[in-house]
């Protein structure tokens, strides 16, 4: 339950009953949870993550129906939830149990488990979602190098296994190169030092990629853009640099790149269905067990400052019973 004081917020273990939880028609034992760079922020207290508290933090979650008042979900069904504003606005996944609308349950297909759904999570999702949009731009791995920004974060290290698996050539972007053994074992084929698109960049470089997701923003976009090939299509749906983007108009006008927007946090039902059946038959599940740390409870705090400071390899799942 996290808590705001006058200066600080604070993260506690509390027992609570059910008749505490939120209104919902789907109660849900709650099996795995696992931990997103918006957990970070909303552990650390940043402004325009949490809008009420007390809360239970956690944006994802992945278990079984307890009960449901909805016909569509029975007890046992196992399910994910994710994002929905969960852990912002609404109870979230760093529970035991939770109580959410119908509308955000998506049933899970049978070849993804609770755990292995939140070793996905939001970050694994947004990945899908990126690749999704890339290939409804038209991309394919014929056009050339894919570039990942973020790389050894959640969701670059997932959008890099899914690419790769879909048989793209990946350039993963990254700040910590002693990281280059994992980023090609989990599928990337060259690996860019950071620095090289960290600052202000020409509006126009030459064309390097044919498509790109960005899991970082600021000048690392606006460099990612101005380096993409003729008729090329980059997703962005992060900010771990900044929220700026200091870029011209030349890659959109003289190359005719498309920059696709990606969101998770209330994507449509039916776009939610379709990218959990795209991972059940894309993720690689060896692979993804080794970009995976398993945390309980207790280690959020912890976890979740780590972060924020660029520190968490891969993906965290919590297990909170
Ligand atoms: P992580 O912290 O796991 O990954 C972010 C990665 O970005 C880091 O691992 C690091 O990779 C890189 N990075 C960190 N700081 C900087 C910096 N100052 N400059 C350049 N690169 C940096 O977070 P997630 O993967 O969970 O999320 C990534 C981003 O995507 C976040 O901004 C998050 O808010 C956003 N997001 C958006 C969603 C949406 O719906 N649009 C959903 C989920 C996430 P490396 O060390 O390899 O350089």
């Amino acid at each position: 339950m996290l808590d705001r004081t006058d200066d600080h917020v604070e993260a506690t273990i509390r027992e609570l009953d059910d008749v505490d939880l939120p209104a919902g028609e789907v109660t849900i034992d709650v099996e795995w949870s696992t931990v997103n760079y918006k957990d970070g922020l909303a552990y650390a207290g940043r402004p325009g993550v949490v809008d009420r508290y007390p809360i239970v933090p956690g944006v994802d979650l992945a278990g079984t129906v307890h009960s449901s008042d909805d016909p569509r979900y029975g007890p046992g069904d196992r399910v994910t939830v994710n994002g929905c504003r969960m852990g912002e606005r609404h109870w979230g996944g760093h529970a035991e149990r939770a109580r959410v609308p119908a509308d955000w349950v998506v049933r899970l297909p049978d070849a993804i488990d609770t755990r292995t759904a939140m070793a996905i999570g939001t970050a694994g999702l947004t990945s899908m979602l990126c690749v999704l949009a890339l290939e409804r731009h038209g991309l394919t791995p014929d056009d050339g190098t894919v570039v990942v920004t973020g790389s050894s974060g959640g969701v670059g290290s997932v959008a890099i296994s899914l690419l790769a698996r879909r048989g793209f050539r990946v350039a993963a972007v990254t700040g910590r190169t002693e990281e280059e053994p994992y980023l090609r074992r989990i599928g990337a084929v060259e690996v860019v030092d950071r620095a090289e698109l960290a600052g202000p960049g020409r509006p126009l470089a030459s064309e390097r990629w044919a498509g790109g997701v960005d899991a970082v923003g600021s000048h690392t976009l606006a460099n990612v853009l101005s380096a993409t090939a003729y008729g090329g299509v980059v997703a962005a749906c992060g900010l771990a640099q900044g929220m700026d983007l200091p870029a011209s108009v030349a890659p959109f006008i003289l190359r005719g790149v498309t920059l696709v927007g990606v969101e998770s946090v209330v994507t449509p039902h039916d776009r939610r269905v379709a990218a959990w059946d795209r991972l059940a038959t894309d993720i690689d599940r060896d692979l993804l067990e080794t970009m995976v740390t398993e945390v309980g409870l207790g280690e959020l705090p912890d976890v979740t400052a780590r972060i924020l400071e660029g520190k968490v390899r891969g993906r965290v799942v919590v297990d909170v019973r």
